[in-house]
Protein backbone atom coordinates (compact mmCIF):
# COMPACT_ATOMS: atom_id res chain seq x y z
CA UNK A 1 0.00 0.00 0.00
CA UNK A 2 1.39 3.18 -1.10
CA UNK A 3 -0.67 5.81 -0.67
CA UNK A 4 -4.05 6.89 1.24
CA UNK A 5 -5.68 7.70 -1.97
CA UNK A 6 -5.82 4.12 -2.24
CA UNK A 7 -7.85 3.07 0.80
CA UNK A 8 -11.51 2.68 0.88
CA UNK A 9 -13.07 5.90 0.95
CA UNK A 10 -14.53 7.89 4.04
CA UNK A 11 -16.03 10.64 5.07
CA UNK A 12 -14.56 10.45 8.64
CA UNK A 13 -10.93 10.12 7.93
CA UNK A 14 -8.59 12.56 8.89
CA UNK A 15 -4.75 12.69 8.32
CA UNK A 16 -2.20 13.46 11.21
CA UNK A 17 1.32 14.63 10.05
CA UNK A 18 4.67 14.90 11.36
CA UNK A 19 7.47 15.54 9.46
CA UNK A 20 8.68 11.66 9.73
CA UNK A 21 5.07 9.71 9.39
CA UNK A 22 1.68 10.67 8.52
CA UNK A 23 -1.47 8.70 9.84
CA UNK A 24 -4.86 8.36 8.80
CA UNK A 25 -7.18 7.67 11.06
CA UNK A 26 -10.95 6.27 9.92
CA UNK A 27 -13.04 6.96 12.70
CA UNK A 28 -15.72 4.47 11.28
CA UNK A 29 -13.79 1.57 11.51
CA UNK A 30 -12.53 2.16 14.80
CA UNK A 31 -13.84 -0.71 17.73
CA UNK A 32 -11.87 0.83 20.49
CA UNK A 33 -9.65 -2.13 21.28
CA UNK A 34 -7.18 0.48 22.74
CA UNK A 35 -4.03 -1.08 20.94
CA UNK A 36 -2.96 2.60 19.33
CA UNK A 37 -3.20 4.28 23.29
CA UNK A 38 -1.33 1.20 24.69
CA UNK A 39 1.34 1.07 22.14
CA UNK A 40 1.85 4.73 22.21
CA UNK A 41 0.22 7.08 24.78
CA UNK A 42 2.23 9.91 23.65
CA UNK A 43 1.14 9.72 19.76
CA UNK A 44 -2.64 8.17 20.70
CA UNK A 45 -4.12 10.13 23.62
CA UNK A 46 -8.02 10.79 23.52
CA UNK A 47 -7.84 13.71 25.73
CA UNK A 48 -5.50 15.10 23.94
CA UNK A 49 -6.29 17.98 20.58
CA UNK A 50 -5.55 16.49 18.21
CA UNK A 51 -5.87 13.10 19.58
CA UNK A 52 -2.95 11.68 17.09
CA UNK A 53 0.03 13.05 17.14
CA UNK A 54 2.69 11.59 15.16
CA UNK A 55 5.62 13.88 15.89
CA UNK A 56 6.10 12.41 19.47
CA UNK A 57 8.01 9.50 18.70
CA UNK A 58 9.77 7.96 16.67
CA UNK A 59 8.11 7.10 13.00
CA UNK A 60 8.97 3.86 13.17
CA UNK A 61 7.10 3.24 15.91
CA UNK A 62 4.24 5.13 15.04
CA UNK A 63 4.33 2.63 12.13
CA UNK A 64 5.05 -0.27 14.42
CA UNK A 65 1.76 0.41 16.92
CA UNK A 66 -0.19 1.69 13.64
CA UNK A 67 0.02 -1.46 12.42
CA UNK A 68 -1.23 -2.97 15.42
CA UNK A 69 -4.76 -1.47 15.07
CA UNK A 70 -6.97 -4.89 13.87
CA UNK A 71 -9.97 -2.95 11.77
CA UNK A 72 -7.63 -0.99 9.87
CA UNK A 73 -8.65 2.34 11.06
CA UNK A 74 -5.10 3.05 11.54
CA UNK A 75 -2.71 3.73 8.17
CA UNK A 76 0.55 5.47 8.00
CA UNK A 77 2.75 6.84 5.33
CA UNK A 78 6.54 6.96 6.09
CA UNK A 79 8.76 9.64 4.99
CA UNK A 80 11.89 7.31 4.86
CA UNK A 81 10.63 3.93 4.86
CA UNK A 82 8.89 0.98 2.93
CA UNK A 83 5.05 0.92 2.55
CA UNK A 84 3.35 -1.43 4.96
CA UNK A 85 3.84 -5.38 3.76
CA UNK A 86 0.75 -7.25 4.23
CA UNK A 87 1.15 -10.45 6.17
CA UNK A 88 1.61 -13.62 4.76
CA UNK A 89 -0.28 -15.78 4.68
CA UNK A 90 -3.59 -13.88 5.06
CA UNK A 91 -5.14 -14.90 8.34
CA UNK A 92 -9.15 -14.43 8.86
CA UNK A 93 -10.04 -14.79 12.04
CA UNK A 94 -13.92 -15.07 13.63
CA UNK A 95 -13.85 -13.17 17.06
CA UNK A 96 -16.40 -14.53 19.21
CA UNK A 97 -20.07 -12.96 18.92
CA UNK A 98 -18.35 -10.35 16.31
CA UNK A 99 -16.64 -9.36 13.06
CA UNK A 100 -13.79 -11.63 10.54
CA UNK A 101 -10.67 -10.59 11.90
CA UNK A 102 -8.52 -9.97 8.43
CA UNK A 103 -5.06 -9.55 7.83
CA UNK A 104 -3.30 -10.20 4.84
CA UNK A 105 -3.05 -8.99 0.92
CA UNK A 106 -6.80 -8.06 0.29
CA UNK A 107 -8.70 -6.40 -2.03
CA UNK A 108 -11.87 -5.00 -0.82
CA UNK A 109 -15.08 -4.13 -2.89
CA UNK A 110 -18.01 -2.00 -1.22
CA UNK A 111 -20.19 0.60 -2.09
CA UNK A 112 -17.68 3.29 -3.07
CA UNK A 113 -19.60 5.15 -5.65
CA UNK A 114 -17.92 3.34 -8.94
CA UNK A 115 -17.03 -0.50 -9.10
CA UNK A 116 -13.64 -0.84 -8.19
CA UNK A 117 -11.83 -2.65 -5.88
CA UNK A 118 -9.47 -1.23 -2.93
CA UNK A 119 -6.29 -2.67 -1.30
CA UNK A 120 -5.86 -3.42 1.67
CA UNK A 121 -3.90 -5.45 4.98
CA UNK A 122 -6.25 -5.19 8.06
CA UNK A 123 -9.94 -5.40 8.76
CA UNK A 124 -12.76 -6.59 10.52
CA UNK A 125 -15.78 -7.42 8.44
CA UNK A 126 -19.21 -7.35 9.17
CA UNK A 127 -20.29 -11.29 9.83
CA UNK A 128 -23.90 -10.04 11.55
CA UNK A 129 -25.19 -8.37 8.20
CA UNK A 130 -26.43 -5.43 10.32
CA UNK A 131 -23.61 -2.62 9.95
CA UNK A 132 -24.29 0.71 8.21
CA UNK A 133 -20.64 0.50 6.85
CA UNK A 134 -20.03 -2.80 4.93
CA UNK A 135 -18.24 -4.62 4.38
CA UNK A 136 -16.48 -2.94 7.77
CA UNK A 137 -17.76 -4.09 11.02
CA UNK A 138 -19.52 -1.12 12.33
CA UNK A 139 -20.31 -2.58 15.89
CA UNK A 140 -23.98 -3.35 14.97
CA UNK A 141 -23.59 -7.09 16.54
CA UNK A 142 -23.75 -5.75 20.06
CA UNK A 143 -26.31 -3.21 19.48
CA UNK A 144 -28.35 -6.20 18.01
CA UNK A 145 -27.34 -8.95 20.29
CA UNK A 146 -26.17 -11.18 17.62
CA UNK A 147 -24.42 -14.50 18.32
CA UNK A 148 -22.41 -16.80 17.05
CA UNK A 149 -25.17 -20.00 16.85
CA UNK A 150 -27.69 -17.46 15.50
CA UNK A 151 -28.42 -18.28 12.17
S1 LIG B 1 -6.07 0.31 17.52
FE1 LIG B 1 -7.40 0.91 15.78
S2 LIG B 1 -9.42 0.07 16.28
FE2 LIG B 1 -8.20 0.04 18.19
S3 LIG B 1 -8.69 2.01 19.24
FE3 LIG B 1 -6.86 2.37 18.00
S4 LIG B 1 -7.66 3.15 16.03
FE4 LIG B 1 -9.39 2.19 17.09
Amino acid sequence: MSDFDELPPSDRAKVYASPGVQVRFDAARCRHSGRCVLGAPEVFDTDARPWIQPGNADPEHVAEVVRRCPTGALHYLLADGPAEEPDRPTTVTPLPDGPLEIRGDLRLTGPWGEAREVPEVRAQLCRCGASANKPFCDGSHERIGWHDDRP
